[in-house]
């Protein structure tokens, strides 16, 4: 596994070096609207703290991320009337992650309606 790229756009995020729609933040966390929404009210949830993915995640981060991820579902299935919350969250390249900083994907979820590919 490549080691943590404090480059990635997501630690650009972070540092405010790039512009992004930021629904939530705490000490130990932050959450934005995904600019390429697999539905409407796509928001993702970051540590602040740096790392790839679950795989090298410091485990005293881990509870203040899901209790972000439990905020922002509640929050975001209020908020857009949905009836459900997708959550999923990917690791490594063959599962599917493109962007190298811990993130989970929060998705409101309307009956009848597909997530966007
Ligand atoms: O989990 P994965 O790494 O595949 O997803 C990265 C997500 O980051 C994508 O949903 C993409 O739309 C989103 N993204 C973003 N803002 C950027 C770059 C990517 O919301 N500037």
């Amino acid at each position: 596994m490549s080691a943590y790229d404090t480059n990635n756009i997501f630690a650009k995020i972070l540092r405010g070096e790039i512009p992004s729609h930021r629904v939530y933040e705490d000490e130990a966390t932050v959450a934005f609207m995904d600019v390429m929404p697999q539905a409407e009210g796509h928001v993702l949830v970051l540590p602040k703290a740096p790392s790839r993915n679950i795989f090298d995640a410091d485990p005293a981060t881990l509870p203040a991320l899901i209790a972000t991820v439990q905020k922002i579902a509640i929050a975001a299935k209020a908020a857009f009337d949905a009836h459900g919350v997708t959550i999923m969250q990917f690791n490594e390249p063959p599962a599917g992650q493109s962007v190298f900083h811990l993130h989970f994907h929060v998705i409101p979820r309307r009956e009848g309606v597909p997530l966007r590919p």
